[in-house]
């Protein structure tokens, strides 16, 4: 049984807003074993609706039409959705109170007519509750080319979509008895993805999986789907041999959560010490919710007076060696250490570009520092990319390089 979802709205055509349900969506749906299948994205005019739902239902079963049921000239999904399905759309005097409520609650003086419209459901359908706003979501089934088809239809602020989702679309799709098909993945840390391909595909090759493979900073992420759990589990494992040291385990596609999850075992507190990278580490660490208890933060050491001053780098270091060179990196990850007053440590300290390089040094040199158990390691790195590209990589690589030690470490 295949998923479609249609978005509505001229906004997310035009860049305006950032299409987030289907993100939401999509993960979510995925995480049950019900991948969406397609994604159409429409403005605000009835014949574009239209035909997004004739091109869906092309292939899908399950339709999903999202935004546009406000009260509103331009909210015209619901009228759309059942002028093609040709069924009749009757007033639910519950939802006349609700809506009538919603606005006495907001509002002064007799609730206008239009408002009306998110009264309608329609016939042989039901609505799905609406606990933030007054658009009540829409579900029914209809006969269309032969086959049973199964109609959603939720608002499209974010706030009120998602809670939604979870309370009646998804439980719903899980009754409807449609054969899951399940995801599973990892994160090949430091391996690039034509590097990845060469190693899994020999190993997968024949076995009923679906490969996709996707780019980061970090490295990449390999991720498989199958109908059979058991079947998918061994083929992951079976590419987690293929890759070697540098496959994370099963599940784990978030090199930072992931190194969150080590420090947190373990009883580690860590701490980073940037320079090129300018907060970036900490920047991710911290977006990551109840991340205090095993990091303690960063110092920004972008200039050489900041290296010297707050990480203790001596002048004399800074001047002969320079502040990108292994000696710099391995003592900003020491002190850092001992400044911050954690575990472990990583530094980075690198020519970001685009201007700045040497023959010498050139852009994408960068020195990634790691300091655990009383021990000081330094890797020497020639990125690639440009400036948001060099940096990130070496903040992945930083992190990586920590990752690898807790694991030789901790074994
Ligand atoms: P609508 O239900 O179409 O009237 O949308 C109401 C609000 O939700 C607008 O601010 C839209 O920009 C926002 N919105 C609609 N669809 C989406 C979407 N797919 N992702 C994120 N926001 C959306
Ligand atoms: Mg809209």
């Amino acid at each position: 049984m295949d998923i479609a979802v249609v978005c509505t709205g001229t906004e997310l055509l035009k860049g305006y807003t950032l299409n987030s349900n289907l993100a939401r969506l999509g993960a979510r749906l995925t995480a049950e074993g019900l991948p969406l299948s397609l994604e159409l994205c429409v403005g605000d005019r009835a014949h574009e609706i239209g035909n997004a739902i004739a091109l869906a239902l092309k292939t899908c079963d399950v339709l999903i039409l999202c935004g546009g049921l406000g009260p509103t000239k331009d909210d015209i999904t619901l009228d759309v959705a059942a002028r093609f399905f040709g069924c009749d759309l009757e007033t639910d005097p519950e939802l006349v109170r609700k809506v009538t409520d919603f606005w006495d609650r907001i509002h002064t003086g007799h609730c206008p007519k239009n408002q009306l419209r998110q009264a309608r459901v329609p016939a042989g359908g039901h609505y799905l509750s609406n606990p933030v706003g007054s658009a009540s979501g829409l579900a029914f089934s209809s006969l269309y080319g032969g086959r049973m088809r199964y109609v959603y239809l939720l608002p499209g602020p974010p706030t009120e979509f998602v809670p939604m989702m979870e309370n009646y679309l998804v439980p719903e799709l899980l009754e409807l008895d449609a054969k899951r098909r399940f995801t599973l993945g990892f994160l090949a840390a430091a391996v690039g993805e034509s590097t990845l391909a060469k190693a899994v595909e020999p190993v997968l090759e024949g076995l009923p999986v679906e490969i996709a493979y996707t780019a980061v900073p970090e490295g990449t992420k390999l991720f498989l789907e199958a109908s059979d759990e058991e079947l998918l589990a061994s083929a992951v494992e079976k590419a987690r041999a293929a890759v070697g040291k540098d496959a994370l385990p099963a599940g784990a596609a978030d090199l930072y959560a992931y190194l969150v999850s080590l420090l947190k075992e373990r009883g580690l507190t860590f701490g980073t010490a940037e320079s090129c990278t300018g907060g970036l580490i900490g920047k991710i660490m911290t977006d990551m919710p109840g991340v205090s208890e095993v990091y303690n933060g960063t110092v920004v050491a972008y200039a050489n007076s900041v290296k010297e001053r707050v990480l203790s780098i001596p002048r004399e270091v800074l001047e002969r060696a320079g502040a990108v060179s292994e000696e710099t990196a391995a003592l900003m990850a020491q002190h850092a250490a001992e400044v911050l007053g954690c575990s472990c440590a990583v530094s980075t300290t690198g020519i970001a570009g685009p201007d700045g390089g040497t023959e010498e040094k050139p852009v994408g040199l960068v020195y990634v520092g790691c300091f655990l158990n009383g021990r000081t390691t330094v890797l020497k790195l020639n990125l690639r990319g440009g400036r948001e590209a060099i940096r990130q990589r070496a903040a992945a690589r930083a992190v990586y390089q920590l990752v690898c030690r807790i694991l030789e470490a901790y074994a």
